[in-house]
């Protein structure tokens, strides 16, 4: 970070913008609405200045700069388009000790100006380290065009609340808890609608009413993570993850979901566990039952989406036989993921009209059903582990899907080290030998697969792991 952003105060602080053009005029009027008291010396200021001068709002001094200007100010902006000017301002500044900002001089300023977005008492100061201004203004412009207009009245009503929530509310936890029911729920939906009586109202209920707000129940929210781009997390499980107080997550959530959470948040990695795949599963519903007994709200995370061979079911069951709140968030799955990623249309028009979603890894009761996933005409996109690409490519074969249909496998698909490789059911598990194809992979079978070849786009950056293990684990006291 080359600048440290922060908001100073400056009501009733002695300023000074040194020019007198449209850009000092410009700063001056940005330094008035923080409630500066502005001082600008320049010999022949704009119109506009004037103005400002008659009425009083700012003081004009009538002269070249001079380093005693600079006494009693607090921040400075050279704004002349004379750079020795500009120059002489800075080395001042320096010796006086003053901030001192020069218009478009990244070298000679000691700070800089951020773009600004300004719902008062919101604000956000978008800053390039003086790289890029243009890059900083589309950002604003984005971020107007994403914030709601009565954002800032949001603040301010909630800022009112303050002392009487403080009072109602014992401890932090509680009080945090209260303020994200008001700021994620129909409280805010009120006030941003600028139905403000019915949201004084909802408050007033919770506050003084017989409601037991401060004593919030538990909370499971089954989430699926997508499959490693943390582009492709969906905006509710952004949201969730967010708030949770604790994090069970998989081996396969990637890093950078995990950074969504909040800095308290207790990230437990439940991905390995001794024994087998049912004792861990039996593990994991006990934990997430006790948590949201003890009254958290925990996020499960799960690779893709927790529906498709993720065993959510399973966890959904367990909260609903315990009498406990849960919620679903459907995640972006492998299948789709890779696909995309890969360039592969998992149905295409005239080539392929269905699409099944399977998986290899058979458990000891049930084989799959070769004969059907074996049909041509379809995609078959078959999660498994690494080892039984050679199996399932022979059980296909055997049931009659012929040796050149065109099959695909994505590694680590969606992610920087993602691989691709294309080949057909006959020679594809020698190949993938030889490329030593790891888990987490995905293999596509069918004639839509071969298009991929055409139609990939994505190109992988890394050889660096997906998911390394144990990512930053932030202990929990809780195991
Ligand atoms: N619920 C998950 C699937 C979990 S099963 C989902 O909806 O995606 C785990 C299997 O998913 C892995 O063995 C692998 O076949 C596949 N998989 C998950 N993430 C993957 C990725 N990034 N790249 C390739 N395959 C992946």
């Amino acid at each position: 970070m080359d600048h440290l952003p922060i908001f100073v105060k400056l009501a009733d602080v002695p300023c000074l913008v040194v020019g007198g053009g449209v850009v000092a005029e410009r700063k001056v009027a940005l330094l008035l609405r923080a409630g500066a008291r502005v001082f600008v010396v320049a010999p022949d200021p704009v119109g506009g200045l004037v103005l400002l001068r008659d009425r009083g709002d700012i003081v004009h001094i009538d002269d070249v700069f001079d380093p005693r200007h600079l006494q009693g100010k607090r921040l400075v902006i050279a704004a002349t388009d004379d750079d020795a000017v500009n120059k002489r301002v800075a080395g001042a500044s320096q010796s006086a000790g003053v901030l001192c900002n020069v218009v478009d001089d990244n070298d000679e300023s000691t700070f800089i100006l951020p773009a600004i977005v300004d719902r008062s008492p919101v604000t956000i100061a978008i800053g390039t380290g003086g790289n890029a201004p243009v890059l900083a203004q589309r950002l604003k412009s984005k971020i107007e065009a994403w914030l709601p207009t009565r954002i800032g009245e949001l603040a301010q009503r909630a800022g009112g609340w303050r002392g009487p929530v403080k009072r109602r509310f014992a401890t932090i936890e509680q009080r945090r808890r209260f303020w994200q029911w008001f700021f994620d729920g129909p409280v805010a939906q009120h006030f941003l609608a600028n139905r403000g009586k019915a949201a004084e109202r909802l408050i007033r209920g919770e506050l003084m009413g017989s409601s037991t707000y401060g004593e919030f129940a538990g909370e499971a929210y089954i989430v699926g993570a997508g499959p490693g781009d943390p582009g492709l997390v969906t905006l509710r499980a952004q949201q969730l993850i967010g708030q949770a107080d604790v994090i069970l997550y998989d081996r396969l959530v990637a890093a950078p979901v995990l950074d969504f959470a909040r800095k308290e948040a207790e990230l437990v990695s439940v991905g390995k566990s001794a024994g087998g795949d049912r004792e861990r599963q039996e593990w994991i519903n006990e934990l997430l039952v006790d948590l949201v007994r003890q009254g958290k709200r925990v996020c499960r995370l799960k690779g893709g989406d927790p529906f498709v061979f993720g065993r959510g079911g399973e966890e959904v069951a367990a909260l609903r036989a315990a009498g406990l709140p849960y919620q679903v968030v459907p995640g972006v799955s492998a299948a789709l993921g890779c696909a995309a990623y890969a360039g592969i249309p998992l149905t295409h028009r005239g080539v392929s009209g269905s699409v099944t979603f399977a998986t290899a890894r058979l458990d000891a009761n049930r084989e799959a059903d070769w004969a059907t996933l074996a049909r041509p005409g379809q995609t078959l996109a078959l999660y498994m582990s690494a080892g039984s690409i050679g199996p399932s490519a022979r059980a296909l074969e055997r049931h009659g899907l012929r040796g050149d249909t065109p099959v695909a496998i994505v590694e680590n698909g969606t992610t920087g080290s993602q691989r691709v490789l294309h080949s057909t059911l006959a020679e594809i598990e020698v190949q993938a030998k030889s490329a030593d194809i790891a888990a987490p992979a995905m293999l596509f079978v069918g004639e839509t697969t071969a298009l991929g070849r055409d139609l990939a786009w994505f190109e992988s950056q890394t050889s660096e792991p997906a998911f390394p293990e144990d990512l930053h684990h932030r202990k929990a006291a809780l195991l």
